[in-house]
């Protein structure tokens, strides 16, 4: 998939190109998989400046096997998995048959997941793996109380859902999908509450109702989520779904001392990754990745980009390149 801007003319389309068109890079790998993930969604439909050069590939994630390296770290055979790096922003992605990439940005696939399963996955999984170690080691323990995760039916929500669960926390699932309660549940959540609760603006301080947060949708909700976090609780912030805003006051962080943790998963370094993906194998129930896929072909990723921002996509759409 190309996405080009010619004369203010934002176009994504499948093209052809030959593969001395590749950007540089130490490694080729024969994609398999790739996925939509809201960055995503913004890149194809060009609802914000997410592309910085033209022509791009887009797809900020990447799964298959390595083709060729120049050097001694992946061979031809070895499966990896690529999120971020600036990968579909700067530096062509994965929404094509090749990829070539550097060497530093790969994670060697967990013997745990198929290159499919790691894209289920994605940045999405990680990134909500990256907010529940953030929980973690700043101790919030499952006995501490009720875990928010908002946007809870999407990518990030959904494994975060999951992860949370099977790690024994309370999990209330905060969402617009009402009809999708059944699938929350079964990911693990113990409540789900309308995400008209949070989206309002709201008070400085309000009851202490949550020990930790995975807020994916920022604006006023994470100004609401840090008004009723619990004393200590600690709030991960890595999303923007309702806006980029925080229409916040710092009482909650005076008054209470709630920690409010970004995350960021594009440049997270090498070694945070490896754990984060290491952790994904060991926490994540393998039953929930199936229930969170949706399959998709490289020439429906168009279309189910514009589905993603009007937010009727369920879990994480996966892209069978080759299909
Ligand atoms: P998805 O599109 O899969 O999910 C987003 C969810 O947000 C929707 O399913 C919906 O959940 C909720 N939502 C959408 N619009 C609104 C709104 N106006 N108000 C409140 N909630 C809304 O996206 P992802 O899960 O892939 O990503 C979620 C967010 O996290 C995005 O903003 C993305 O950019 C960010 N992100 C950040 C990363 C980082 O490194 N910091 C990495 C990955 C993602 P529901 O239907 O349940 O209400």
């Amino acid at each position: 998939m190309l996405i080009t801007k010619e004369n203010e003319e934002y176009k994504a389309a499948l093209s052809d190109v030959s593969e001395d068109q590749l950007p540089e890079g130490d490694v080729t790998v024969a994609v398999e998989y790739s996925t939509l993930n809201y960055k995503d969604g913004l890149a194809i439909t060009g609802s914000s400046p997410v592309v910085r050069k033209f022509p791009m590939v887009p797809g900020v994630d990447i799964a298959g096997t390595v083709i060729d390296s120049l050097g001694n770290q992946f061979k031809a055979g070895d499966k990896v998995i690529l999120n971020g790096w600036g990968v579909g922003e700067t530096h062509w992605g994965g929404l094509a048959e090749k990829a070539r990439l550097k060497s530093e940005w790969l994670v060697p696939l967990p013997a745990a997941f198929s290159t499919k399963q790691a894209m289920a996955i994605g940045t999405a999984g990680y990134t909500a793996m990256l907010c529940v170690m953030a929980l973690e080691r700043q101790g919030v323990t499952p006995d501490k109380g009720d875990i928010l995760v908002t946007g809870a039916v999407g990518g990030v929500g959904s494994v975060a859902v999951s992860l949370l669960a099977k790690l024994g926390y309370s999990v209330v699932a905060s969402t617009g999908r009402a009809d999708q309660a059944d699938y929350l549940k079964e990911l693990g959540a113990s409540d789900i509450i309308n995400r008209e609760e949070l989206s309002a603006p709201g008070r400085p301080l309000g009851k202490e109702r949550w020990a930790g947060a995975v807020d994916t949708v920022g604006s006023h909700t994470l100004a609401n989520i840090c008004a009723g976090t619990k004393y200590g609780g600690v709030v991960t912030a890595c999303g923007l779904a309702q806006g980029m805003d925080l229409p916040a006051t710092v009482m909650p962080f005076i008054l209470r001392g709630v920690i409010l943790n970004g995350i960021d998963s594009v440049y997270c370094p090498i070694e945070t990754r490896i754990e984060a993906w290491n952790r994904l194998a060991q926490d994540l129930d393998t039953k929930h990745i199936d229930l969170i896929t949706n399959e998709i072909k490289l020439s429906e990723a168009i279309s189910a980009a514009s589905d993603l921002m009007k937010g009727t996509i369920r879990g994480r759409a996966v892209v069978n390149v080759n299909a």
